[in-house]
């Protein structure tokens, strides 16, 4: 019989669970329907109105779902060293059998450029719909907007879960309630508090892919422009830290897209240390000299214009005007005026355009938390807590992040699998 159709008759406390699956994100879903299709009774208890609500801003509302180059052997470049808890959870559940696990429940996929999967629709809703109709069918009862407040634990248990509404006993906990980042949509940070009450370390907590501050106000002009192509230098003490190429973008405050998120981490600990500096190179496909004749000949060509008007088929519209006031040239005067100097100093700016970094935006913005529960403490065979015995862990709570591209959903689809199978495997076990 459909475990709903006995829930709906009855009030929330006067029933207990097998599993209770804390947090309706991607992994907590994941978990909470794996969890029933091993048939167990489960709780899916969520705090805000509808479950998924970060999942639907995802991939800028298109969802990358995943990623086709995230295996054993790419896990550690894109998570580093911790990367290596993840391979016994993707021997079990990997990229393909997540492709496989979403098409043949019915959500269709498509790979795009740099192997990002996202479902054919385009569309972060899609992914909701499809987890509620498969925790519907498989008689996952889900609690919305409703908050824990206490646990109560004996003998290294969690025997029961406080909510504002009513008192639930589980005989399992999974516990997916993500990370600090984009508070909105619900990821408050509150597992931490209580997986420290539960005695787990955590790593501290702090904001990765995260757009960046910048001290420079020019680049607040620069709002909106999205540059292809880029290179993005990290320097510390004129020591250059790291480096992307890429895709980036302007905003209001400073600097985001693809390649700064990607930074961003890096960015965030040095600027703890020291002073950071970011150079963009806006032509990295030509060398120095080879810019500075391209400009030369463009000169020529437009020898009778103004400087103003000689930059259209060098740069976006919307950077010109910035460009001309960084390079103190007078955008009045004449092309064929301008000084070998004065064009070496522009070639230099377009190869060196710098940015005084102020802070990371920080949480409210972040697209990922770094640090969270201690890997050491969890097994990475079955996401079992190693302090509290019937408590499992899934998601951006644990101590990893990934880079953009779908490595971080499916960190949620592989450990969300890995607690949703393991958490009621001896359930049903009779002695
Ligand atoms: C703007 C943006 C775009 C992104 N795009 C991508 C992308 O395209 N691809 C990708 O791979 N990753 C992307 N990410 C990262 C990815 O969304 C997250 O890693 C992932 O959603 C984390 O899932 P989770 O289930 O661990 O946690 P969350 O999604 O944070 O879910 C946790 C849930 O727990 C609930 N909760 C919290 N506290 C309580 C409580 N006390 N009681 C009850 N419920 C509670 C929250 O309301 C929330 O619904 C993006 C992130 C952001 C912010």
């Amino acid at each position: 019989m459909n475990y709903l159709n006995i829930f709906m008759g009855r009030k929330l406390n006067q029933l207990s669970f097998d599993v209770v699956v804390i947090g309706g994100g991607a992994s907590g879903m994941m978990a909470a329907f794996w969890s029933a299709k091993k048939g167990a009774r489960v709780v899916l208890i969520e705090k805000n109105k509808d479950l998924g609500k970060k999942v639907l801003a995802t991939g800028k509302g298109r969802c990358n779902i995943t990623q086709e180059n995230f295996n054993k052997e790419s896990v550690i470049e894109a998570f580093g060293k911790k990367g290596r808890f993840l391979f016994s959870g993707l021997n079990q559940f990997d990229v393909a059998k997540t492709k496989d696990f979403f098409e043949k429940n019915g959500l269709k996929l498509k790979t795009e450029r740099g192997g990002r999967v996202f479902p054919k629709s385009d569309n972060a809703q899609e992914v909701i719909d499809f987890f509620k109709k498969l925790l519907t069918e498989n008689g996952v009862v889900y609690e919305k907007e409703t908050f824990i407040k206490s646990f109560e634990i004996k003998n290294g248990e969690i025997k029961k879960i406080v909510t504002k509404k009513s008192e639930i006993k589980a005989k399992k906990v999974i516990l997916c309630t993500g990370g600090k980042s984009y508070p909105t949509t619900g990821s408050t940070g509150d597992g931490y508090k209580w997986a420290k009450e539960f005695g787990h370390k955590i790593i501290k907590p702090i904001p990765a892919l995260s757009p960046i501050k910048t001290i420079n106000k020019w680049a607040y002009e620069l709002q909106g422009v999205s540059l292809k192509n880029v290179n993005l230098s990290i320097f510390q003490n004129d020591k250059k830290q790291t480096e992307r190429f890429g895709e980036m973008l302007f905003t209001h405050y400073g600097i985001s897209g693809p390649i700064v998120l990607d930074v961003s981490k890096e960015v965030g600990k040095l600027i703890k240390k020291d002073r950071v500096k970011i150079s963009i190179d806006l032509k990295p496909a030509l060398e120095f000299k080879e810019l500075e004749k391209r400009i030369q000949k463009d000169f020529e060509k437009y020898h009778t214009r103004k400087f103003a008007n000689s930059l259209n088929n060098l740069l976006p519209q919307k950077m010109i005007p910035v460009i001309i006031k960084l390079s103190k040239i007078d955008p009045n005067k004449k092309c064929c005026e301008i000084s070998k100097e004065k064009r070496k100093d522009l070639t230099s700016l377009l190869k060196n355009l710098t940015l005084n970094v102020e802070d990371l935006v920080g949480f409210d913005n972040a697209i990922i938390t770094s640090g969270g529960i201690d890997l050491g403490e969890i097994d990475q065979k079955t996401m079992q807590s190693k302090k509290i015995k019937n408590l499992y862990l899934a998601g951006e709570i644990i101590d990893l992040d990934g880079p953009t591209g779908g490595f971080n959903l499916q960190l949620c689809w592989t450990t969300g699998y890995l607690a949703g199978i393991s958490a009621p495997a001896r359930l049903f076990i009779k002695n």
